[in-house]
């Protein structure tokens, strides 16, 4: 893997394809045990756009009854978060009294897990679950329970794998780093 450069800023490998495959088969067996027997039908709520490869490796793995469901969240600009975050494409259908598996990318400060939280809460669904791929663990600051997480990584902007730097850099297998100076 070699050095890329998006737009202004250089970016250099940090997670292999591999070691991410890895991580998804860790968070689907847990999920699978988890809901073994559900006789309803869980929803996985993939958040728009980040989550969508790993959404779609994670679905394939889950060997129980389940329904695609997305909405969009916003909330980084650049290479940081606004601190503000907006749901810029609703849910596709209505979940009062689902059980959902929110699926994230990557959870950062946590802003967009609790707003997507109170949207399932006016909602009435009937029980969440979340789980993220990636989870920066020192920059995180709710106090929002994560069930199922990939891997923790360090505070530093990362893009690959859905993740994009202004929408460029998410058909890349592998997670970049941002170069440090
Ligand atoms: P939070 O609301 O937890 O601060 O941020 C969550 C969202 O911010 C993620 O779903 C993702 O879209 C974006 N995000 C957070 N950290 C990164 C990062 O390192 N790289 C990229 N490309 N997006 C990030």
């Amino acid at each position: 893997m070699n050095k890329i450069k998006i737009y202004d800023k250089t970016f250099v490998p940090y997670i292999p394809h591999d070691e991410l495959i890895g991580c998804i088969d860790k968070v689907a067996a847990q999920i699978n045990r988890d809901f073994a027997g559900a006789t309803d039908v869980p929803v996985v709520l993939c958040i728009l756009n980040g989550a969508v490869i790993f959404t779609g490796e994670l679905m394939q793995r889950l060997d129980f009854p389940c329904q695609l469901v997305t909405t969009k969240m916003t909330s980084y600009v650049g290479t940081s978060t606004t601190g503000e975050v907006k749901q810029t494409l609703p849910l596709t259908t209505s979940l009062k009294g689902r059980r959902v598996i929110i699926a994230e990318d990557i959870i950062d400060t946590g802003l967009t897990l609790v707003a997507i939280k109170k949207i399932l809460s006016e909602e009435g669904v009937a029980d969440v679950k979340v789980c993220t791929m990636l989870f920066k663990k020192e920059a995180y600051r709710c106090d929002e329970t994560i069930d199922y997480i990939g891997k923790e990584i360090p505070n530093r902007f990362i893009l690959g794998f859905g993740l994009d730097y202004n929408e460029l850099g998410r058909n890349l297998k592998d997670i970049y780093v941002l170069e440090e100076d």
